[in-house]
């Protein structure tokens, strides 16, 4: 978790060279070095056992200039301001990327959600509903899962909302149960989106025979992705989750992998796997690397050890940029997180589009229209790092941050 200078300004001044460079010199670059709104609240839970526990949380709305600010809402007992701060920031270039009509924003609760009972996790997302009420809205800010928060909690997040307007607002946030105005395909879309860009970027980088793939982490994205890239042909040799990893190098059998933690809580201990620690998994020689969990897990004491020739960034920031860095040097293509797994954003936004409208679409239309999205920006992302000799981030915060400047500029200030 970042506690100093976070490293998405040096970005931003990186990527404000080099637009400058290209004629285009923003002065509302300085807008986007600091967030719109940063709110803190503490949020009371009464607990089972009678006792009374204090939470504090967070939403940031970073930019809403290309739309209403738009991000998840995170359970974990790292969470703190900087880090919510650079994830909003993360959100806002994200949707640029996809080209949605939204801005940028993310929330998070201070928990370890996996300590509370399903009655105490209730509680507290109904308390942060109503400590957030007065600053979201569902054309102002609208919130969806992310790292352990579930449809669950997001049908609780709708209902308590709903109560206080008084009427029923599906659009309050995404990442919902179908029986209450989700979309067909949310579940699956950031994994899905990352294997659409995945073959995308494969036809412009060519490997040998079969491709391996290691996914670190084991939630909905790493989960739904290992399943939809092994329907897909590609060989996922290693997976893992907080306890550890397992590997097999002729390929895992992934529907028995998810069942085996269904029923024991973890992917480790899998019969006919060898164990390996999250580590060794990082370490390991295949040919994609998914990062599907935190932030930060390959950093400047490991990125030597990765020998992998293409990373997936599925989760958020999992690459800092020092060994993003040294990475591009030697020769390893990173496909960054505001495209990697922008698919989530992107289906949560034709989720948002069905509640206004109040009409429902088949999950194959969700596909028709996620697919052409992902490869959109997947190819303007390629065209642009080649022209500039970039590597595939600062392409993607290059256009991503001239759209947003291009908003601001328009609106005025
Ligand atoms: N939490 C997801 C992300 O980081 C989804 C955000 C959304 O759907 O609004 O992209």
């Amino acid at each position: 978790m970042q506690n100093k200078d976070p490293e998405y300004i040096d970005y931003l001044k990186e990527v404000g060279e080099l637009l400058k460079k290209q004629g285009d010199d923003f002065e509302e670059i300085k807008v986007l070095e600091k967030p719109q709104k940063a709110v803190e609240v503490s949020v009371p839970v009464k607990m089972d056992d009678g006792s009374l526990k204090v939470f504090t949380a967070y939403r940031v709305q970073y930019s809403n200039a290309r739309g209403p600010y738009k991000g998840g809402l995170r359970y974990h007992p790292e969470v703190d301001l900087a880090e919510v701060k650079s994830l909003a920031f993360w959100m806002s270039i994200k949707c640029a990327v996809a080209d949605i009509p939204y801005g940028g924003g993310k929330g998070g609760i201070e928990v370890d959600p996996k300590s509370l009972s399903e009655g105490e996790l209730e509680r507290l997302t109904r308390g942060y509903v109503r400590a957030m009420a007065k600053n979201i809205g569902a054309k102002e800010d609208i919130p969806a899962p992310d790292v352990y928060t579930t449809p669950q909690i997001m049908a609780w997040f709708m209902d308590e909302y709903s109560r206080i307007q008084g009427e029923n607002v599906p659009a309050i946030v995404t990442g919902k149960p179908i029986e209450i105005g989700g979309s067909l395909g949310r579940d699956t879309a950031t994994a899905q989106g990352g294997v659409y860009v995945l073959h995308n970027v494969l036809e412009n980088i060519k490997l040998e025979g079969g491709v391996s793939v290691a996914v670190n982490g084991f939630g909905n994205a790493g989960a739904n992705f290992a399943e939809i890239a092994d329907k897909e042909g590609y060989k996922i040799v290693a997976v893992s989750d907080s306890k550890g990893g397992i590997y097999e190098e002729d390929g895992l059998n992934v529907e028995a992998v998810i069942k085996h933690k269904e029923k024991t809580g973890s992917v480790v201990d899998m019969a006919g796997a060898k164990n390996i620690s999250n580590e060794e998994l990082l370490a390991l020689k295949v040919d994609v690397l998914v990062p599907a969990a935190l932030e930060n897990v390959i950093h400047e004491k490991n990125h030597q050890d990765v020998k992998a020739k293409l990373i997936l960034e599925l989760a958020n920031g999992p690459v800092n940029k020092k060994a993003s860095q040294a990475l591009f040097e030697r020769g390893v293509t990173i496909i960054p997180d505001v495209l990697a797994n922008a698919g989530g954003g992107v289906v949560s936004y034709f989720e948002w589009v069905q509640n206004l409208q109040n009409f429902y679409w088949s999950a194959e239309e969700v596909q028709k229209k996620l697919e052409p999205k992902m490869n959109k920006a997947t190819d303007d992302i390629w065209k642009f790092k080649e022209k500039n000799k970039v590597d595939m981030r600062t392409g993607a915060y290059a256009l991503a941050v001239k759209k947003i400047l291009e908003a601001i500029k328009i609106k005025g200030i």
